[in-house]
C-alpha cells in the first residue's frame, strides 16, 4: 500500500488508548491523517512510503496543545517582572499595550512566539489577543494549528472602540476564517471584572448559535473574587451562571480561587478548567486545586499565558509545574502523575476546544500532529518510562521534529516554515522601540 511517509520510532505513546506505550512501532502517515499505528515489522511488510523516518531514540507522542496563550505578548517578555496581577496589569501591561499594539506588533509577536512553540513541540495554541485576524494569517503561514479567540473587553483599545466594534471585527473574523482548516475561531472575553452583563449575555447566545466554544480568565486571584463579592453580592462564577455561560463550552482560565461549591458548580455545568501552574506561581495569584478537580470528573486541560507572566511557552516545563505543583497543593505524591500531566497537554486540551475529533492524540483517522522527542541524550537516560522522562527530566531542546497535519514543520530542530534570521532581527527592533535605553 502506498503512503505518504512511515516514520519509525523506540517509542510511540498515542495517549488514547488510555496508557499505553509502544515500542519499536511505526506510524503511517496519509493525506495529512494517521492511517495506522503497528509494529516496525508489520509497517515494512504493510506499506510502501513516499518518505520514512527512523527515529532510533526517540518518543513520538501526539502533538502538545497550549490551551491558554497572548501569543503576541512574547514582544513583552521579561519587560516587566516580579510584580502583583493587577500592578503588572494596570501600570505596565495596559500601558505598554496602549503604546505598541498594532497589526505589525502582532505579527511579529505572534511569529516570535510560533517559533519558539514549534521548537518545543506544541502543535496547537489557543489565542486571546488584538488583531486576532494578524494571529490566524500568521499561524496558518508558519502551519501551526490555532484557535483564535474574538476578544470582547469593555474599554477602546487600537483593535475596536467599543463593545459592538468587537462584536463586529470578532464576527468578520469568524467568517474570514470558517473555512481553514488550521483555524478555529471562538469567543475570548477577557475576564469577568473587564466584560459586563451586556455583552457577556450576547456570547452566551452567540457562541449557541455559531457553535463555538468561550475563552475567558476566570477566578485568577482571590482580589477578583472579593472584589466582585462587594459589588454583586455574587462570586463571578455564580454570575457567570446566571448570564448563561456555565457550560462545556466555557474554557475557564487559571480558577485558583475554588472552594467546594465553585468545584460542585463546575463539575455539574461540565466547565473546562485551563491550568497555567507557571503564570499562577509568578503572578502568585494562588493555586488551582487540579487533584481535587479531577476527583470530581472535571476535564482540566493545561496552558503557559503569555510570555509577559511565565516568561516562556514551554509545554514540557508546564506538564512538569502541573504534575509537581498538583501534588503540594493536594498533600499527596500520587496526584497527577507523569500519564495526567501529558494527557493535560493533549487530548484533555483537545476535548477542552471541541477538537477532539481532530487532534489529542495518535487515533487512527486524526490529524498527524506529531512530536518527536529524542529520549537518547544524557538528560534523559537511563530509561526505565519514556512518560516520566518526558514529563520529570527531558527539555524541549531534546523536541527534534514536528509535524502538524503530516506536513513537517521542524526537522532535526531546524524550522521549515520560519525565517529564523527575520524573527530574530524583528524582535531586536521591537525592544529598541520598547526600551530603547537597553
Ligand atoms: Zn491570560
Amino acid at each position: 500500500v502506498l503512503v505518504d511517509s512511515l516514520i519509525f520510532a523506540r517509542w510511540i505513546i498515542p495517549v488514547e488508548p488510555a496508557d499505553r506505550v509502544y515500542e519499536y512501532h511505526a506510524l503511517a502517515v496519509h493525506q495529512g491523517r494517521v492511517l495506522e499505528l503497528l509494529t516496525a515489522e508489520a509497517a515494512r511488510g504493510k506499506y510502501q512510503p513516499q518518505v520514512s523516518y527512523h527515529l532510533d531514540s526517540h518518543v513520538l507522542i501526539p502533538g502538545l496543545i497550549n490551551t491558554h496563550t497572548h501569543a503576541a505578548m512574547s514582544l513583552f517578555k521579561g519587560l516587566a517582572d516580579d510584580l502583583s496581577l493587577m500592578d503588572w496589569l494596570t501600570n505596565h501591561i495596559w500601558p505598554a499595550e496602549g503604546k505598541w499594539v498594532d497589526p505589525g506588533f502582532v505579527q511579529d509577536g505572534t511569529r516570535l512566539a510560533i517559533a519558539e512553540m514549534i521548537r518545543g513541540g506544541t502543535t496547537c495554541f489557543n489565542d486571546m489577543y488584538f488583531f486576532p485576524d494578524r494571529t490566524a494569517e500568521t499561524a496558518i503561514e508558519a502551519g501551526i494549528r490555532a484557535c483564535i479567540g474574538l476578544i470582547v473587553i469593555d474599554f477602546p483599545t487600537a483593535w475596536a472602540k467599543d463593545t459592538q466594534e468587537y462584536f463586529e471585527k470578532g464576527e468578520k473574523v469568524h467568517d474570514k476564517f470558517r473555512h481553514q482548516p488550521l483555524i478555529r475561531t471562538l469567543f475570548a472575553p477577557h475576564a469577568p471584572y473587564t466584560v459586563s452583563d451586556a455583552p457577556l449575555k450576547k456570547i452566551a447566545v452567540l457562541a449557541e448559535e455559531l457553535d463555538i466554544p468561550v475563552h475567558m480568565h476566570v477566578h485568577e486571584n482571590a482580589q477578583e473574587v472579593s472584589l466582585a463579592r462587594e459589588q454583586s453580592g455574587m462570586t463571578p462564577l455564580q454570575r457567570l451562571r446566571d448570564l448563561g455561560l456555565l457550560s462545556q463550552r466555557m474554557l475557564a482560565v487559571h480558577m485558583t480561587q475554588l472552594d467546594e461549591q465553585d468545584i460542585e458548580l463546575v463539575s455539574r455545568y461540565k466547565v473546562n478548567v485551563i491550568h497555567c501552574p507557571e503564570s499562577n506561581l509568578k503572578l502568585a495569584s494562588g493555586l488551582c486545586q487540579v487533584h481535587a478537580l479531577q476527583q470530581a470528573g472535571v476535564n482540566v486541560a493545561l496552558g503557559t499565558d503569555g510570555s509577559a507572566s511565565n516568561n516562556d511557552l514551554d509545554m514540557l516545563g508546564e506538564m512538569r509545574t502541573a504534575a509537581l505543583i498538583g501534588k503540594g497543593i493536594a498533600g499527596d505524591s500520587r496526584a497527577v502523575p507523569a500519564m495526567a500531566a501529558l494527557k493535560m497537554a493533549t487530548i484533555n486540551a483537545a476535548r477542552a476546544l471541541d477538537l477532539d475529533q481532530t487532534v489529542g492524540s495518535l487515533l487512527p483517522g486524526k490529524a498527524a500532529d506529531v512530536v518527536a522527542i529524542d529520549l537518547g541524550e544524557i538528560e534523559t537516560l537511563p530509561l526505565y518510562d519514556p512518560v516520566s522522562q518526558i514529563v520529570y527530566a527531558a527539555g524541549r531542546h531534546q523536541v527534534t521534529d514536528v509535524w502538524v497535519g503530516g506536513r513537517q514543520l521542524l526537522r532535526n530542530r531546524e524550522l521549515l516554515t520560519l525565517d529564523v534570521e527575520q524573527i530574530r532581527q524583528a524582535a531586536r527592533e521591537w525592544q529598541k522601540k520598547i526600551r530603547p535605553t537597553v
